[in-house]
């Protein structure tokens, strides 16, 4: 259940200020900056892609992309993600749901901070978030350690401190 934290202003013509002024905007950062200003704890981070070890979730998210005609943009990771009701309606989360829409048809890709983090390195690469990562190793869909370091980041690390190795084990003879 999505907390309350997200709901629609009770007052209607704010309400459908903000749906109109969403609905208007020509970019996804005009649609970003309004939902900011509204809710400012939603947005939590974003990352420029997925780390090299989440093929499913960047060919999915290109899969979206592909249909609305758009290239991929950001990913928006967030507090939290409010789901329409059982009848097609949204409920009284219009102004999240409506963000929500209108940012993946933009080309932005929405997750909850519980599923994804950034990279501790780079902070521009969305990695798996530690619960999910010790959860897919639990089930065996996964093998490798959490290191809160993006694929590509924990290679460079692996190239600096083999490279440095031989300056390190040098200086106490010099
Ligand atoms: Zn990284």
């Amino acid at each position: 259940m999505p907390s309350r934290q997200y709901l629609d202003p009770t007052d209607v013509s704010t309400k459908s200020g903000i749906i109109l002024a969403m609905k208007r905007a020509k970019t996804g950062i005009e649609i970003l900056r309004i939902i900011n200003s509204v809710f400012s704890t939603w947005i939590y981070d974003t990352a420029e892609k997925f780390d090299g070890s989440m093929g499913a979730f960047h060919n999915n998210w290109k899969t979206i992309c592909k249909s609305s005609g758009v290239k991929p943009k950001d990913i928006v990771i967030v507090d939290e993600i409010v789901y329409y009701n059982k009848d097609g309606t949204q409920g009284e989360f219009s102004i999240l749901l409506t963000a929500m829409d209108r940012l993946t048809r933009f080309g932005y890709c929405i997750r909850a901070k519980t599923d994804l983090e950034l990279c501790n390195t780079c902070e521009s690469v969305a990695i798996l978030a530690k619960k999910v990562h010790v959860w897919m190793v639990e089930k065996n869909q996964r093998s490798d350690k959490y290191t809160g370091i993006c694929s590509h980041c924990a290679g460079k690390v692996a190239t600096i401190s083999k490279l440095s190795r031989p300056v390190n084990n040098a200086s106490p003879l010099d």
